[in-house]
C-alpha cells in the first residue's frame, strides 16, 4: 500500500519558537522534509539562498505564480512568501512528513487545497513570556517588539482555524507533543481509505467464502 506522508502547517506568533522547534524535529526525526519557502524579501544577515528561503525577484515570484508552481503564496509586511509546489508533492509521495512554516494567510489556502493537512498553532505559555523573548533577543528595537506584539494580538483571532496548539514552554517536551500529534494523524481515518477498502473487500470474500 503506497504510504503518503502528512502536510503539517506549522503557524504562531513571532518569538513563540517555531524555527528552533522545527530545526528539533529534523534533528531527532528522520519522517520530516521541511520545505523551503520563495521570498521577495531581502536576506537578513547570515542567511542564505536556497537554506532560510530562495530569495527572489518579483518578476521571478510572479512568473511562478502564473506557471501554478506555488502550493500557495501571501503578502507578509510588503513582501511574497509562497511555498514551492514540486518539493511539497514529491516528498509527501516519498512517504516523508512534510512541514510548512508559514504565516496565518497561507495556511488557510493550504487547507482549502489539502483539506487533510494538519494545521499546528504554536504558542508561548504566555503574552508575557512571548514579550521576554522578543526582548530577550536583543536583536530587535523597542518599537519592532511593539509590532510583532500587535501582529500576535491579530493573529491570535485566527487560532480557531487550527487543528491543534502545542505550548512551547520546554522545547523538548514541546518536540515530543509536535511530533506525536503527526504521527497520529497517520491513523486518521481519511488518511487510511485505502486500507479500510481492502479490509471491506477481504472480510466480504472471508464471509462469502465461508458460507
Ligand atoms: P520572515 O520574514 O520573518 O522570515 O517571515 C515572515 C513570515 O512569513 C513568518 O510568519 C513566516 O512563517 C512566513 N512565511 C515564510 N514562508 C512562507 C510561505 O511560503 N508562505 C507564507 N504564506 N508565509 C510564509
Amino acid at each position: 500500500m503506497k504510504r503518503r506522508g502528512v502536510l503539517a502547517v506549522v503557524s504562531g506568533f513571532s518569538g513563540a519558537g517555531k524555527g528552533t522547534l522545527m530545526k528539533n524535529l529534523l534533528n531527532q526525526y528522520d519522517n520530516y522534509a521541511l520545505s523551503i519557502s520563495m521570498t521577495t524579501r531581502l536576506p537578513r544577515e547570515g542567511e542564505e539562498n536556497g537554506r532560510e528561503y530562495f530569495f527572489v525577484s518579483k518578476e521571478i515570484f510572479e512568473e511562478k505564480v502564473q506557471q501554478d508552481g506555488l502550493v500557495e503564496y501571501a503578502c507578509y509586511c510588503d513582501n511574497y512568501y509562497g511555498t514551492p509546489r514540486e518539493y511539497v508533492e514529491s516528498q509527501m509521495a516519498m512517504g516523508k512528513d512534510v512541514l510548512l512554516e508559514i504565516e496565518i494567510q497561507g495556511a488557510l489556502k493550504v487547507k482549502e487545497k489539502f483539506p487533510e493537512a494538519l494545521l499546528l498553532f504554536v504558542m508561548p505559555p504566555s503574552a508575557k513570556e512571548l514579550e521576554n523573548r522578543l526582548t530577550g533577543r536583543g536583536t530587535e528595537s523597542a518599537d519592532v517588539v511593539a509590532k510583532r506584539l500587535c501582529r500576535a494580538v491579530v493573529e491570535a483571532q485566527g487560532i480557531e482555524n487550527y487543528d491543534y496548539i502545542v505550548i512551547n514552554d520546554d522545547l523538548e517536551v514541546c518536540t515530543q507533543e509536535l511530533h506525536s500529534i503527526i504521527r497520529t494523524a497517520h491513523r486518521s481515518v481519511g488518511r487510511n481509505e485505502e486500507f479500510i477498502e481492502n479490509m471491506r473487500q477481504e472480510l466480504n470474500v472471508l464471509v462469502k467464502g465461508e458460507k
